[in-house]
């Protein structure tokens, strides 16, 4: 066997297995001790980390209890599968993780050219702020007020009105 065969599971000759539950279902063979389910054919309470998430759980730390596969047998797409009466419910984001995501936006609303806290997200086909963008284009900084203080469709003009507003207050 080639080590390529050897580093997926794929469908072997038929064959059975007791289950968890005692239930004897028909699989394709084993692969690293849980059994290979084709797909279509794994049994019910068992479902790939896709299944259990939609669901809002999680694996939960278990040892993987089968392997799904399919597609064509000589290149097979496979998925682990787990028990859901095993399964964990999905942690609700932690203080921390929500700090992260806070500290992340914080870190999109710093101009890299100017460093300062512009107080909108500074647009990714700028990557500065717009006083910044503005004079690298050799423009002054109250011709872009101008054109935000207008009917711009442009919701970075309107922001960045807003932005001046604050500074000036
Ligand atoms: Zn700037």
């Amino acid at each position: 066997m080639s080590a390529r065969a050897s580093s997926n599971p794929r469908p072997a000759r038929g064959s059975a297995v007791r289950l968890w539950d005692g239930r004897v279902w028909p699989c394709a063979g084993r692969y690293a001790g849980a059994p290979v389910f084709r797909y279509g054919w794994a049994p019910s309470g068992l479902a790939t980390v896709r299944q259990l998430a939609a669901d809002r759980l999680r694996p939960g730390g278990q040892d993987v209890a089968g392997w799904l596969v399919w597609g064509p047998a000589n290149r097979p797409r496979w998925a682990y599968l787990f028990r859901r009466d095993l399964a964990a419910p999905k942690r609700p984001m932690t203080a921390a993780m929500r700090a992260g995501i806070e500290r992340c936006n914080a870190a999109q609303q710093l101009c890299p050219t100017c460093g300062t806290d512009v107080g909108y997200r500074i647009p990714r086909s700028l990557g500065e702020c717009w006083d910044c963008a503005a004079i690298a284009r050799g423009e002054s900084v109250e011709s872009v007020d101008q054109h935000a203080a207008g009917d711009s469709p442009d919701p970075w003009a309107a922001e960045h009105q807003h932005h001046h507003r604050a500074d000036a207050a």
